[in-house]
């Protein structure tokens, strides 16, 4: 059997020591705040804030 989360044959799903997906951007191997994706504002797509920061979400 593989991995159904990291696709490695060695170990099942359950057994998966990359069980902490990112939630970021959903990729394996990295957290959320590691990911490469995290610096990207969800919102306006910008990379020099993120969203929380996000300007077009400070609008109103
Ligand atoms: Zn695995
Ligand atoms: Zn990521
Ligand atoms: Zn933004």
């Amino acid at each position: 059997m593989s991995c159904s989360i990291c696709g490695a044959g060695n170990h099942d799903a359950r057994n998966c020591p990359n069980t902490s997906r990112c939630s970021v951007c959903g990729g394996i191997g990295h957290n959320a705040q590691t990911c490469p994706e995290a610096r990207r504002c969800s919102i306006c797509n910008g990379r020099d804030h993120d969203a929380r920061n996000c300007p077009v979400k400070n609008k109103r």
